[in-house]
């Protein structure tokens, strides 16, 4: 059993940083937890509170239950990997992944059949008598893992530990700390920011801005229901399209932008309400709901319009289309297989459905208060 509760967690840094505030999260146990945001934004603080690295200014933190705020990081029963893991270059696999068990005099035995389960989940028995420097970048940071796991933690925590592989390595080790997270049945917090490894890996995912958490849920919920502008931004890529304007409520609602008036009569229920009338908005959509066919049988339910195709990038099974709405520049993702010239006027059309409405004075969903 290892769960992990951060209560009303805060850092203020002796220059008079405040680098987290009022974190509330709760982890259970075998749970994968990815914080995630951008630069600055407090996740490496965090984590490193956890692991005991950094003294907590404010509130409390419960492993299991108990109160560790106070406990030095060797005896909280932590395991962190680094994206600096610097393995010792002058030891082999086997010497580097059980050197910790030698510093807590684990007997010879003990550190023997450890070390080789820990290279059989791995796959690193073949090179167990390697030295660092013969190794490929996706088989040092397996050390790296291999030197958390050995000690057997009650919770794994992980300091961007993708970010120095290539793209393509990336990818794998991803696949393989999710399979390692089943395997071992961990506990795992895990720090990026890097939306993709969050949406990915996570169980649930703890979006962070400006030291505060935004929002926590699983990764399809918050895709689906971000509950700001921030978290509707940085989850997604390409990123949500953002279009700014004001309701007006007449039969139905409308969103009136200097570009067009847009009937959005799927919300209509949700927000009818006196205080939103008027009110300046922005109204998001994501790529993939901007498509190029026309539907015009279920009437009201896509908006079209026309636009000049400014940009193609091709990805393959899907291609981005830049293209204006009114001045707006916006972006469409839509299938590799449809045939679209550049330059070319085509009709785009909404999803309304698929809309999101956020207030421009605070960024705040409309639907998720
Ligand atoms: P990154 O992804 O760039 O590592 P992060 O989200 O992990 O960013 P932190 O490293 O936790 O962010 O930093 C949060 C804030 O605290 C930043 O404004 C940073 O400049 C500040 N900060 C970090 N360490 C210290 C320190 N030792 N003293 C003062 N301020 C600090």
């Amino acid at each position: 059993m290892a769960y992990v509760e951060l209560k009303n967690i805060s850092k203020i840094y002796d220059d008079g940083t405040k680098a987290v505030s009022n974190v509330n999260i709760q982890i259970k146990d075998k749970e994968f937890v990815v914080l995630v945001g951008p630069s600055g934004c407090g996740k490496t603080t965090t984590l490193r509170m956890i692991a005991g690295l950094e003294e907590i200014s404010e509130g409390e933190l419960y492993i299991d239950g108990k109160l560790v705020n106070s406990l030095s990081p060797k005896d909280r029963d932590i395991a962190m990997v680094f994206q600096n893991y610097a393995l010792y270059p002058h030891m082999n696999v086997y010497d580097n992944i059980a050197f910790g068990l030698k510093l807590r005099k684990f007997n010879k035995d003990e550190i023997d059949k450890r070390v080789k389960e820990v290279a059989d989940i791995l796959g690193l028995s073949e090179s167990l008598r390697k030295k660092p420097k013969s190794l490929s970048g996706g088989q040092r940071q397996r050390v790296a893992l291999g030197r958390a796991i050995v000690r057997n933690p009650k919770v794994f925590l992980f300091d961007e530990p993708l970010s120095n592989l290539d793209a393509k390595l990336r990818v794998q080790m991803r696949a393989e700390i999710s399979k390692l997270h089943k395997k071992l049945n961990a506990t795992i917090i895990y720090v990026t920011h890097d939306q993709v490894e969050a949406m990915t890996m996570g169980d649930r995912i703890v979006v962070m801005e400006s030291g505060l958490v935004k929002q926590t849920d699983s990764p399809m919920k918050i895709y689906q229901n971000p509950v700001n502008k921030f978290v509707a931004g940085f989850i997604g890529t390409p990123s949500m399209n953002f279009i700014e304007g004001k309701l007006n409520f007449k039969d139905s609602i409308v969103f009136v932008s200097k570009q067009s008036k847009i009937d959005i009569p799927i919300m209509n229920e949700q927000i009818r309400n006196e205080k939103n009338n008027n009110k300046e908005v922005i109204l998001g959509i994501r790529p993939e709901n901007i498509l190029l066919n026309n539907r015009k049988e279920e009437s009201g339910r896509y908006f079209e319009f026309k636009s000049r195709v400014e940009l193609i990038e091709p990805l393959g099974s899907q291609m981005l289309i830049h293209l204006f709405f009114g001045e707006q520049p916006m972006i469409a993702e839509i299938s590799g297989m449809e045939s679209v010239d550049r330059e070319s006027e085509i009709s785009f059309y909404i999803d309304l459905t698929k809309v999101h409405l956020f207030y421009k004075e605070n960024g705040k969903n409309l639907l998720s208060l």
